[in-house]
């Protein structure tokens, strides 16, 4: 059985490692990060399905319209379903508000797995792929100095309720695609989605469709033989 590792816990993360194992049901994936739940950027965000290309810039419109369609397909047909109530996805006036029920989404509790610290060079010979989706933690965890915390607009009357409040994790472009670490310790095969400015939320599904096929393509090439 092939072993993926998905580095970041928050929507972008949890989205890629779903949309993984229903492509490929016969690897395991496990979810690694330093913070969880609360803790995370997309806990504080506001969830509304309203992506626009001056605030993704960079991506080649095709490509960004099929991020959009993937996410759009998938949180509209919650939206809904029977379960809307309970997933928390509405269409009201043309976009979808996405509460947050991430208990209702979850892998496993065995898939999840704490820890930070020389991640890199601990992963090596441990995982087939390691599929990047730190948004933040990019910055120093792969020297991406393309990476930058932008403050969104906040709309008038409302009040800062925690420091990070109004911080989105930013790149230009947003970082999807494959790339080979050659660390100390050996090769780590790494499928990078991250920087997702003020769309995390919106893209999430789409562009975790997108690296699940990109994370098939390495094991196809790499000849692993049980996926
Ligand atoms: C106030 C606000 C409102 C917003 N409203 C919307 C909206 O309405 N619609 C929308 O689409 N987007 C919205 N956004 C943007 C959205 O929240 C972000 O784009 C999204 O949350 C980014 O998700 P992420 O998974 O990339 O990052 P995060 O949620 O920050 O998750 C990163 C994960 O990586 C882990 N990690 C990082 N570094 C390391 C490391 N070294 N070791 C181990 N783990 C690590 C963290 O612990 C965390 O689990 C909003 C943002 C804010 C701040």
């Amino acid at each position: 059985m092939a072993d993926i590792a998905v580095l970041g816990a928050g929507v972008v993360g949890l989205s890629t490692a779903l949309n993984i194992q229903k492509l490929l049901p016969n690897v395991k994936v496990r979810i690694i990060a330093d913070q969880f739940y609360r803790e995370t950027t997309s806990y504080g965000a506001g969830g509304i399905f309203l992506p626009t290309t001056e605030e993704i810039p960079g991506v080649p419109e095709k490509i960004l319209r099929k991020w959009c369609r993937g996410s759009w397909e998938f949180y509209s047909s919650l939206a809904l379903s029977a379960q809307a109530a309970e997933t928390g996805h509405e269409v009201a006036h043309g976009y979808v508000p996405c509460k947050k029920r991430k208990e209702k989404i979850l892998l496993p509790s065995d898939n999840y797995y704490n820890h930070s610290q020389h991640l890199l060079t601990m992963l090596v010979g441990q995982y087939d792929v390691v599929v990047n989706c730190t948004g933040f933690g990019s910055k120093r965890l792969f020297n991406d100095n393309k990476m930058t915390p932008v403050r969104g607009q906040l709309l008038r009357g409302y009040k800062l309720d925690h420091e990070w409040v109004g911080l989105r994790p930013s790149r230009t472009p947003v970082r999807l695609e494959k790339e080979t670490l050659q660390l100390q310790n050996g090769n780590l095969k790494v499928v990078h989605n991250y920087g997702h400015g003020a769309n995390g939320i919106a893209l999430s599904w789409g562009t975790g469709l997108e690296a699940a096929k990109l994370v098939k393509e390495i094991l196809y090439n790499s000849h692993v033989s049980k996926l």
